[in-house]
């Protein structure tokens, strides 16, 4: 193991080395046999590369162009047989969040270990469970949700209207920021109410179904932090504090933007981590930031890789939403495969191609085996090794990056070269030291021997 890691630390010395020294003129002659573009080929550090400008005033005014980090981008559909570059096959039906992987680890349905994991999996490490438990003073009924004012304001149509939000959420922080058609099957069926707790009472006592219905949805993004991510293995005690950074972060913003948009007179309802009433990968798709990939559900955006997290408000505010995008995504995983060799849980499939899956085609990875990974995980808290691995992020911000993106956009066979490149330096799966600023707490990682006892019941809020 200390060989192995050695090996890697000396891999990615070389790249450094290697970039540092502008020997990288040479790996792009072997990018150059695939036609890179002259701006890369100067080795400049290119701001966009290939983009497809959005139509006039659909992006922002402090964002001009959207950094698609050098990926080669295509818009894609939203209509009733493909949400983006995921093929709908049949009917999609809504979610119950009863059903979504820690509320089965709650419910003791998927195994023992994980039963007792859900409890403490965050707050095990202190920082994370710091920062989650601030993201809870957000998560209330009344914070997401609310009457609009009784008089709509006067606005600007929707496409300035649309470029204001993306501006609004910039201002606040976000990394990046999209406006789609709400699919309507991201709706849960049912809510799990935030007062019951699936451990304790029975499921049909803990929801309630879901009917509201907006057209439009604004999804916020905030990168998980790439330096954090190079110092860690993606299991250590600073997984979970990546994840609720982000959670925290996007959260944050969505309730902001909702109680700003019902001051204007429309409804809006922000979703976080601390209460969701709607499945968040679709919402990414269908807001142009991202496409699915070999993990199942998760969606990786052409710049952050899946090194990301995202919070959604869903709205009857006029706007005028994007297309999703095509940067070759699904081509990528069909022959890369490194999050399934890397996984600790094995929960990712090795299979080439996606299959069924409730409605629609994505790769059959299982859920209850990553959820169990996380919520037990005695060498950390929770899990991103497939985020930290994964070629479309766990970079250093370079020119040479970019065009790896660039070139992993273009089909299967680029992508192998790009894959190739990736596993010859050591990308991913490196721990770079200097990188490593958080305290680790081994003592506080084992796992519960039982489930806590049921706390005090509380009034349910009516809805
Ligand atoms: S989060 Fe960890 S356990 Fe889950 S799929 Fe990714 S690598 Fe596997
Ligand atoms: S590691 Fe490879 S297979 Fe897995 S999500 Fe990333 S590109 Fe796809």
């Amino acid at each position: 193991m200390v060989e192995k890691t050695e090996q890697k630390q000396k891999l990615g010395m070389n790249r450094r080395n290697f970039l540092k020294a502008g020997m990288a003129a040479t790996a792009m002659g072997v990018i150059g046999a695939i036609k890179a573009p002259a701006k890369l080929a100067n080795a400049a550090v290119p701001s966009s590369v290939n983009y497809l400008a959005p139509a006039k005033g659909q992006w922002s005014k402090l964002h001009p162009e959207h950094n698609y980090g050098g990926a080669s981008v295509t818009f894609a559909e939203n209509n009733d047989q493909w949400l983006g570059t995921s093929k709908l096959v049949g009917t999609v039906k809504n979610t119950n969040e009863a059903d979504m992987g820690f509320n089965l680890a709650r419910r003791g349905l998927i195994s023992d270990r994980a039963h007792r994991g859900v409890y403490n999996f965050v707050p095990k490490h202190p920082q994370g469970g710091a920062i989650s438990a601030t993201l809870g003073f957000v998560g209330t009924e009344d914070a997401v949700d609310g009457k609009p004012a009784p008089e709509k304001l006067p606005i600007p149509d929707p496409e300035q209207m649309s470029q204001h939000i993306r501006d609004l959420a910039y201002f606040l922080r976000a990394d990046e920021v999209g406006i789609g058609k709400m699919p309507s099957y991201a709706y849960y069926s049912h809510k799990v109410y935030p007062t019951k707790d699936l451990a304790y009472q029975p499921v049909e006592e803990c929801v309630y179904p879901v009917t509201q219905r907006y057209p439009y949805v604004i999804v916020v993004m905030v990168d998980q932090h790439l330096e954090t991510m190079l110092g860690s293995t993606g299991y250590d005690g600073v997984s979970a504090s990546q994840s609720m950074r982000s959670y925290h972060a996007t959260g944050n913003i969505a309730v902001i933007i909702a109680k700003y948009i019902r001051s204007l007179g429309y409804n809006a309802r922000a979703h976080h981590a601390r209460n969701y009433m709607a499945v968040m990968p679709p919402l990414i798709l269908a807001a142009g930031l991202g496409e699915l990939t070999r993990t199942g559900d998760c969606a990786a955006h052409p710049r952050l890789g899946f090194r990301l997290k995202v919070a959604a408000v869903t709205t009857d505010l006029p706007l005028l939403p994007n297309k999703p995008i095509d940067f070759g995504m699904l081509d990528f995983c069909r022959v890369c495969g490194k999050c399934a060799d890397e996984c600790p849980s094995k929960a990712i499939t090795p299979d080439k191609d996606p299959i069924e899956y409730n409605g629609y085609l994505r790769w059959n990875s299982d859920m209850k085996k990553c959820t169990e990974f996380r919520v037990s995980n005695e060498e950390g808290s929770s899990c991103g090794r497939c985020m930290k691995v994964c070629p479309w992020n766990s970079k250093e911000d370079s020119w040479f990056h970019e065009a790896g993106l660039w070139i992993g956009s273009r089909g299967e066979a680029n992508a192998k070269l790009l894959k190739s490149i990736d596993d010859m330096f050591g990308y991913g799966t490196e721990q770079i030291e200097k990188y490593k600023w958080w305290l680790e707490w081994p003592e506080l990682y084992k796992i519960p021997a039982s489930i806590p006892p049921a706390p005090a019941p509380k009034a349910s809020p009516a809805h």
